[in-house]
């Protein structure tokens, strides 16, 4: 099935088909985090949707390089190195350790390679001076250099190919230094910053004396570096569209003459209660908030999930209750898959009770869960439709289960696809491991308990774990602990 993606670059939904040079391999780059603080919900959502294009290419077939920068050195960080008094390395590493900490939360897979910006310092200083011997950079009377828009666009090429700019107002070498500014400041744009003493410590040497690169040019430098002059995929917000990516296409086949990326893709905006995220609504989350609010990295994942990525999303409290409840779903029914599917053994069972089932007519999925979600993911992954197909085989199941139509082998068979599946959405099914040391022991010793026919003793602990959150169902193949 062929797999259609919306192309930024093109405006259109095109087939993805990896570079003939590279067979099936993808280089597939996401802007990473700028670690000056801690991620809040909203990078969050691009992380979560790069994850899920990542898993997707895998699903189909396609073996993939996933590359994310960290970005440890531009204006924000600078300020707040200055306003901390700490070292450059030591604030960074601080955001950068948290934020792995989180990817891990959210279950998002690690990326293949995460390039610091710092530690490409040369490379970054080898694509000015291309620039510059190209004819298309220049240094300004600071020491600092400048891409040269007129320059760049003279010589055939295109500024704008992501989104129509206005070029009324250019005026030829107009110069914007920050590392972010807005739409209508198509102005010439930073490369290397020279020194300045708001920037303490941070600074290196370089061909045009001591200074900083900016911000595009290190996306730049670190994605040609790891992936090649030109490659498959580079995904990110769509805030990043302009200036970020534009100026990343710029510098780079300003200085290789060929193009860049084949294929852009943009994650949509994020609301959170339907406004626009701000510290003063108090509406400003990081996942590190929501956690501490009692919800966990997989309903956070889930939530983020169910939004097509070129659609704005509203991010909601309710939203993450609805998570806790969608996902409870999906538990009750693997739990059960599991039990009926699994190999009869222990005391508790015996091997007559479940005798080997040849694979009949019902040996198959319950539903057509692959193939519905295959057709919905190829589709602009659209992620409604696949958890459709998701909820649609959780209703099919159950209802076999309910009747106890379901085979020890159709039951295996069903999981075997919710795996499948499952490998793209990431957010598995509750797994036994999850329980607490400390429950699992009180379970052990309930059994002791009860072993010893001391059922005062049993009851006591039973009541416990109650009060812990936790009760036993005592099935044919022995106690089970279940979350209320
Ligand atoms: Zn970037």
């Amino acid at each position: 099935m062929a797999l259609k993606l919306f192309n930024t670059l093109t405006r259109s939904l095109q087939e993805f088909a990896p570079s003939a040079a590279d067979a099936n391999k993808i280089g597939m780059y996401c802007c990473g985090p700028t670690v000056y603080d801690y991620a809040h919900i909203g990078n969050w959502r691009t992380f979560v949707f790069a994850d899920l294009v990542r898993r997707t290419l895998e699903f189909f077939g396609h073996e993939v390089r996933h590359v994310m920068n960290i970005t440890d050195v531009e204006d924000k960080i600078i300020k707040r190195v200055q306003e901390q008094k700490v070292s450059l390395r030591e604030f960074t590493g601080r955001f950068e350790a948290a934020f792995f900490a989180d990817l891990k939360t959210l279950n998002c897979l690690p990326p293949h390679l995460t390039p610091r910006a710092t530690e490409h310092i040369p490379e970054i200083i080898a694509l000015i001076e291309k620039l510059i011997a190209r004819g298309v950079a220049y240094r300004a009377g600071d020491g600092s250099v400048y891409f040269s828009i007129a320059k760049y666009r003279g010589c055939g090429c295109t500024y704008g190919q992501l989104q129509k700019l206005n070029f009324d107002e250019l005026r030829v070498g107009e110069r914007v230094a920050a590392d972010e500014y807005d739409k209508e400041a198509v102005a010439d744009f930073a490369l290397w910053k020279a020194r300045v003493p708001a920037d303490g410590a941070v600074f290196w040497p370089s061909p045009w004396g001591e200074g900083r690169p900016g911000w595009h040019i290190e996306c730049s430098a670190m994605s040609m570096k790891a992936l090649g002059e030109s490659f498959d995929l580079h995904l990110g917000g769509e805030d990043l569209k302009f200036p970020h990516h534009e100026d990343e296409i710029a510098q780079s086949e300003g200085a290789t003459g060929k193009p860049f990326v084949k294929h852009w893709l943009h994650a949509a905006h994020l609301l959170v209660e339907g406004k626009k995220m701000s510290k003063s609504l108090g509406n400003y989350f990081t996942l590190r908030d929501l956690l501490a609010n009692g919800f966990t990295g997989r309903e956070v994942r889930f939530l983020l999930l169910t939004a097509h990525y070129r659609e704005t999303f509203n991010f909601t409290i309710e939203g993450l209750h609805g998570a806790k409840t969608a996902l409870a779903r999906i538990d009750e029914c693997v739990g059960k898959l599991r039990e009926v599917g699994a190999p009869a053994s222990g005391p508790a069972r015996s091997s007559a009770a479940v005798p080997a089932q040849p694979a009949g007519p019902d040996a198959g999925a319950p539903a057509r869960l692959v193939a519905d979600f295959s057709a919905a993911l190829a589709d602009d992954l659209n992620i409604s439709a696949a958890w459709a197909a998701v909820f649609e085989w959780v209703r099919v199941t159950n209802k076999r289960l309910a009747e106890n139509s379901l085979t020890a082998v159709a039951a295996a068979a069903a999981l075997a696809e919710w795996e499948k599946v499952d490998a793209v959405l990431g957010v598995g099914a509750r797994a036994a491991a999850e329980i607490p040391a400390e429950i699992e022991a009180l379970l052990e010793a309930r059994q002791a308990a009860r072993k010893a026919k001391d059922f005062k003793q049993s009851d006591a602990i039973r009541d416990e774990l109650k009060a812990k959150g936790w009760v036993i169902e005592d099935t044919p193949k022995g106690p089970k602990l279940k979350r209320f």
